[in-house]
């Protein structure tokens, strides 16, 4: 650590500042020896032969912190895997900010797509490739040598700082919740910062300003007390399996309109002016037609592609299955007959007013003959930041200064529950200050994260943070 007399530099554009850019410039192979070594661990959260791998992720953070500069690291334990806190609150009079990455990843499978091993990452052509890379290990990681050049040049951070990396975000944040409830006090904060997003297609820089919500529901429909023959009884009885094919039909219309009764009332609509911006958004819809390989693009009718991504609620069969699925055929009315079907949730749908609609709906359009449950798995509520926001505003002024590209807003089509639970339990709303490439294959095989996002992000965090306690004087 250096001298901590060092003139300070708020409100200076940490993008100019000549110290750290020659800290981040005599540091970068070092710092991607150390990305690769976090991306070695394999801390898959949602298979328990793993564990394991994710108390050694945590504990390689928390000792990352210590050497950093902060302080009261720890890998704090839970009922599943550990959260890693630490923080630094040397910075009177400046604002506190929680940041939240994290640690865990996705399952591997299918494996035999991956060209290389997901867990010996490489850096080739500008990628950073292996499981990880981009979502959330990549972003772990630049927050961490964000700081790191901050205290390595200046001995101090311009704001307090409180550490919160999660290792259960890709297995539902089981822990989460009860650890922020029980630990609330201690997250006491002026701003929430969340890394678990990304650029806008053509990589462009972007800040997500709101996420859908979702409700998980389960139908089960069930008929005669066991499968019977259906030479027997087919024309007497009722078929599960027939009855909630019926039922999935009448969910939705050939215009894709959900007809849930009640479904779009409390759906936000877009200004003209809002809905003007969303046009103009550069939106390539072959390119992604393509990359799900169908034939076409389809949705609900009367809005377009971006439109119904991030602003329009939708309803999906997740899966579906019941009676006879082996080889060959077998002649029976099955027992019993399943569905899992999801919402996603736009402002200011409420996941347990949808919910009870839902079920209310389902029961009513039932055919006689069965009988039909319908449970609710999990839920989500959505979420939307203000883009005039100071937090926001800082975040798309550093985003700018450092990429050199006037970043658009963008709106996440899928949920982050942990957004959700920050929201709700710490009464604020985070910003989503996200950076990999949309093209990093999350969750999929040959995950990447394009090194310039990584390097260029670095710049921008440390500039957001140098800017924040300015901005929100
Ligand atoms: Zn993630």
């Amino acid at each position: 650590m250096t001298d901590a007399t060092i003139a300070p530099t708020a409100g200076r554009p940490a993008a100019t500042d000549p110290a750290l850019e020659a800290y981040l410039e005599a540091t970068r192979e070092e710092r991607h020896a150390s990305y690769l070594e976090l991306l070695r661990i394999p801390s898959i959260s949602t298979l328990p032969e793993h564990a394991p791998d994710c108390r050694r992720a945590a504990a390689w953070i928390v000792a990352e912190l210590t050497r950093i500069g902060f302080e009261h690291a720890e890998a704090a334990p839970t009922a599943g895997h550990p959260i890693v806190y630490a923080d630094w609150l040397h910075a009177p009079g400046a604002p506190t900010v929680v940041v939240y990455c994290h640690y865990d990843v996705q399952p591997v499978d299918p494996i035999e797509l991956w060209e290389t091993a997901p867990f010996e990452p490489f850096i080739r052509d500008g990628r950073v490739v292996g499981r990880g890379a981009a979502d959330d290990k990549g972003q772990v990681h630049m927050h961490l040598r964000a700081f790191e050049a901050l205290f390595a040049t200046r001995g101090r951070l311009p704001l307090n700082v409180k550490i919160v990396f999660e290792g259960e975000e890709e297995s539902s944040s089981a822990s989460l919740a009860d650890w922020l409830r029980a630990n609330r006090e201690r997250l006491a904060s002026d701003a929430i910062v969340i890394s678990d997003t990304g650029f806008f297609e053509g990589n462009r820089p972007a800040l997500c300003v709101g996420l859908r919500g979702l409700v998980y529901t389960q139908i089960d429909v069930t008929g005669p007390g066991q499968d019977m023959h259906s030479g027997g009884f087919g024309g007497l009885i009722e078929n599960p399996a027939n009855a909630l094919a019926r039922i999935i039909a009448e969910l939705k219309d050939r215009q894709g309109v959900v007809q849930v009764p009640g479904f779009y009332d409390d759906v936000v609509r877009l200004t003209s002016a809002e809905r003007r911006d969303l046009a103009a958004m550069a939106y390539d819809e072959e390119a992604v037609r393509e990359h799900c390989a169908v034939p076409v693009l389809v949705g609900e009718a009367g809005y377009a592609p971006l439109e119904r991504l991030g602003y329009r609620p939708t309803l999906d069969v997740n899966g579906i299955w019941g009676g006879f699925q082996g080889e060959g055929s077998k002649t029976i009315i099955p027992a019993q007959a399943h569905a899992k079907v999801s919402c996603r949730l736009v402002p200011n749908q409420d996941p347990d007013i949808i919910f009870e609609r839902f079920e209310a709906y389902v029961r009513e359009i039932a055919p006689p003959g069965v009988a039909v449950t319908v449970r609710k798995l999990g839920s989500g509520r959505p979420l939307a930041v203000s883009a005039d926001d100071p937090i926001a505003a800082t975040a798309l002024e550093a985003l700018e200064a450092t990429f050199g590209a006037p970043p658009c807003l963008t709106r996440n089509g899928g949920s982050i529950p942990v957004a959700e639970m920050f929201t709700t339990l710490l009464g604020r709303a985070p910003v989503m200050l996200g950076f990999t490439n949309p093209d990093d294959h999350a969750h999929s095989p040959n995950e990447f994260m394009r090194l310039d996002n990584y390097e260029t992000g670095i710049r921008t965090i440390c500039l957001f943070w140098d800017l924040l306690p300015e901005r929100m004087r």
